[in-house]
């Protein structure tokens, strides 16, 4: 029963919406159906917090950066451990709320892309613990950069599929999934990684992602007996910033800042356009198509964000800055020798800009930064840049 006209649904301003052809658009409207439904059953929030204690390992510590803030000078830095999670980062949360929404509409197949191959072995995770088939689509050059996850994945149970079309990176990736989705909607569930797409996901995707600045919250007011200056995260489709903004987001007072790569600057050079079902601020090339980006973090390579942020950007509740893959690199080895953490290639440009910002501010200031995930993952590829 449609009482609500599809224009005005999953609207931030004026981004998000679904742009998708009619038949798509039947399987969107029932997962927003499924999902209004679930979301606050008593018994659906009961089994998600019950996986996110005994499989993902939360609540996370936020830790406070004792020897990076006494090096740096300025603000305290804290940082929120999504690094600690079970598989590394934050995109499984993002992965068992889906899941158990996909069970409850009795989907036996699940497929998902992946860029970084985070979310890919996110979800062949939670696949192979809920016991479901798993397709990962996922860019030829990711594939080939990210070799150990899909590994992973297969060890997991998952089926990789390389996508050569296009760059052969996640974007492509994604395009494929949607041509997958529209052929098997009848038994196949949609695993977006995410905060973008067509509407429910962007919602629903900060749903799941809302325990970190849910958490980060009380812990601050705990640690610190105030809210933070600021939260800085970073930003590839936006699904751990919206997850860490999520509790701030009407604590007026609380900076939200979102660190983009610079060389994909979505929110600082990008124009509204709509791309993969949805409208969003955008990269595009002369011919109006999703321009090619290349950051050293696979998980930010995207040409759009999430619809939310493109809102939160206009609307000037949060700033979006850039970080430089080279900055982002010296981060990533300054955290690992200040702090014993290894942060992810992504997470790592959210600390180069905290690292900016604390020095600037005074030392009642305390800065939140996500970090996303853990640095494991891009060894191999830091060894081979410090080496060359
Ligand atoms: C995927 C990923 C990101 C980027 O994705 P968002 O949806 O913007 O959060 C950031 N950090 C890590 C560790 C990732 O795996």
């Amino acid at each position: 029963m449609e009482t609500v006209s599809l224009e005005s649904k999953g609207y931030f301003g004026e981004f998000g919406g679904s742009f998708v052809p009619g038949d798509l658009q039947q399987v969107m409207n029932q997962l927003e159906e499924q999902f209004l439904r679930y979301k606050d059953d008593p018994e659906f929030i009961e089994e998600f917090n019950y996986y996110l204690k005994e499989y993902v390992g939360r609540e996370n510590p936020l830790t406070f950066a004792e020897n990076l803030t006494k090096q740096n000078g300025g603000a305290k830095i804290y940082l929120k451990r999504e690094d600690l999670n079970h598989t590394g980062a934050h995109k499984i949360n993002n992965a068992i709320g889906q899941i158990l929404l996909a069970k409850r509409m009795g989907a036996k197949r699940i497929i998902a892309e992946t860029g970084a191959g985070q979310h890919g072995v996110a979800t062949a995770t939670a696949c192979a613990m809920f016991g479901m088939e798993c397709i990962i689509y996922m860019g030829k050059l990711d594939t080939e950069r990210q070799a150990l996850n899909v590994f992973r994945m297969e060890l997991l149970g998952a089926k990789v599929v390389p996508v050569e079309k296009g760059q052969g990176r996640l974007k492509d990736a994604v395009d494929e999934a949607l041509g997958d989705l529209v052929q098997n909607y009848q038994n196949t569930f949609y695993l977006l990684g995410s905060a973008v797409g067509p509407h429910p996901y962007p919602t629903m995707v900060k749903h799941f992602q809302a325990i970190i600045s849910e958490e980060s919250k009380r812990q601050i007011l705990e640690k610190e007996g105030k809210l933070p200056t600021a939260v800085i995260a970073c930003t590839g489709g936006g699904s751990n910033a919206i997850g860490a903004f999520a509790h701030y987001i009407n604590e007026k007072d609380v900076r939200l800042i979102g660190v983009e790569p610079a060389e994909a600057p979505t929110m600082t050079e990008g124009v509204p356009a709509v791309i993969h079902g949805f409208k969003c601020l955008t990269l595009l090339d002369e011919l109006g198509e999703p321009k090619p980006t290349y950051s050293i973090a696979a998980g930010l390579d995207y040409p759009g964000v999430g619809p939310e942020h493109s809102h939160l950007k206009t609307s000037g509740r949060a700033e979006y800055v850039t970080i430089t893959g080279q900055e982002a690199l010296e981060a990533f080895q300054v955290l690992s020798k200040t702090e014993g953490i290894i942060p992810a290639l992504e997470s790592s440009h959210a600390v180069a800009y905290a690292i900016k910002l604390a020095k600037e501010l005074a030392a009642e200031d305390v800065l939140v930064v996500n970090l996303s995930g853990r640095g494991d993952k891009d060894v191999e590829q830091v060894f081979k840049m410090l080496k060359k």
